[in-house]
């Protein structure tokens, strides 16, 4: 295992020295090795319950293990309520299970991203993911927050959290780098974070050969024709995906048509939940 974070760069500059801090990136991107994992005091996953999350988590665990901080490894899940898929939520904690991982549920306060919409008038898009931010990242660094302050430090506390995010998801994804200092979630005082995305060139295939040779449980939605899980009606979903949807949640399908109906903002620009409806021959 090649050590990406000397303790160098870790405690004596601080990663808000920018040289150091682009060091340890460029670093990671000529490798794509995998962090110095004994270095950070909190290694946090980020698990949605879908097949990324599932692979990811199984990577971080081989390679926690090998370097004996499994125990330092918490498994964090963002409660998304009725809008995720049922049954994502116990997924995600038997997959934590599964490794023996300490397991925790975030969930925003107020309403859910459905009543959101409703709330604001309108529905997230790409360049507005506000369903993301307010939704998943922000109930995540609480998180965060609650953790460092369990470890009672006298000095900031370094922490990795981990994603599932895959280059060939989007061009977005593609840019990012595999590991990166996440300037949004650091404190200077208290605690410096660091992102991985431990499979962010990994295939599709790649993911699902990693799953199956684990044999922990993936959710139901993908025998379905799912190809990603999180939100079941995702404004970034393929039509294929938002189809098979509208067909295992007509309810839900149902909910969001009245939502659009009464705020009178498309689902999607090119894309009527009505329509989607329509199509699916509900
Ligand atoms: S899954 Fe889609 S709709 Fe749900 S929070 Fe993520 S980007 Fe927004």
């Amino acid at each position: 295992m090649t050590n990406l974070v000397p303790a160098r760069v870790a405690y004596a500059t601080g990663p808000r020295d920018e040289r150091a801090a682009a060091t340890e990136v460029a670093a990671a991107r000529r490798t794509r090795d995998v962090p110095d994992l004994a270095t950070f005091d909190v290694i946090l996953v980020n698990s949605s319950g879908g097949k990324d999350s599932q692979a990811m988590l199984d990577v971080v665990a081989v390679a926690a293990s090998a370097a004996r901080v499994l125990h330092r490894v918490v498994v964090q899940h963002n409660d998304l309520r009725r809008v995720e898929w049922p049954g994502t939520r116990d997924l995600a904690r038997r997959q934590a299970e599964h490794y023996g991982l300490r397991f925790e549920v975030r969930r925003r306060s107020g309403p859910d991203l459905l009543e959101d919409i409703r709330q604001r008038g309108k529905f997230p898009d790409a360049a507005r993911r506000w369903c993301t931010s307010d939704h998943k990242r922000g109930p995540g660094r609480t998180l965060i927050t609650a953790l460092v302050h369990e470890l009672r430090l006298d000095r900031p506390a370094r922490v990795l959290q981990c994603f599932g995010f895959r280059a060939e998801e989007s061009p977005g994804r593609a840019g990012r780098a595999e590991l990166s200092y996440d300037q949004g979630a650091s404190t200077q005082t208290t605690r410096h974070v660091w992102t991985w995305l431990p499979i962010h060139s990994w295939t599709v295939d790649e993911v699902w050969a990693r799953i199956h040779a684990t044999g922990v449980p993936y959710h139901p939605a993908y025998d379905l024709g799912m190809s990603r899980l999180s939100c079941s009606f995702c404004v970034l979903a393929s039509k294929r995906d938002l189809l098979t949807a509208c067909r295992a949640r007509p309810d839900l399908a149902y909910e969001y048509a009245a939502v659009e109906a009464e705020i009178g903002h498309s689902f999607r620009k090119d894309l009527r939940m009505a329509q989607l409806i329509e199509e699916a021959g509900m």
